[in-house]
């Protein structure tokens, strides 16, 4: 994969600096974010702005390939969050210490699961960035 500048710039731009998962942002991580293949290319997926989006290291690496999980609560086998074609809010929130993700649908618990995105480590930052008033960031 090889994404130009120009792309990257766009991509920035659009999801704002931030991972389009678990919305992390490189201002808080002091990390740049990778550049995801929500269709992975191992499975024809393209370098293109309608298949790209910013994702954290930790969402990226947790991803891989992977498509497809099953639902830890139904069990149901479903797709992951598609970041440009659902919207944030339908499949998770915030809890009420906004610091770990809840899914509210079978794709929302899956991508959880699958990218971990209420692992120790994020939850640890996370705490402190409520406590700065920095996140969660306004959708
Ligand atoms: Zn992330």
């Amino acid at each position: 994969m090889s994404v130009s500048a120009e792309l990257r710039l766009l991509l920035a731009e659009r999801d704002k600096n931030r991972c389009a998962y678990c919305l992390t942002s490189e201002e808080n991580c002091g990390l740049r974010m990778h550049v995801d293949h929500i269709k992975p290319e191992t499975a024809g997926g393209k370098t293109t702005l309608a298949n790209l989006c910013l994702a954290c290291f930790s969402c990226n690496v947790h991803k891989g390939a992977t498509q497809q999980r099953a639902d830890p609560l139904t069990r149901e086998t479903v797709f992951l969050f598609h970041p440009l074609r659902q919207n944030w809010n339908d499949h998770f929130c915030w809890d009420e210490r906004r610091i770990k993700i809840i899914g509210l649908t079978p794709c929302g618990r899956a991508t959880i699961l699958t990218l971990q995105m209420n692992n120790s480590t994020v939850v640890k930052a996370r705490h402190r960035w409520v406590s700065a008033g920095w996140h969660p960031p306004v959708l």
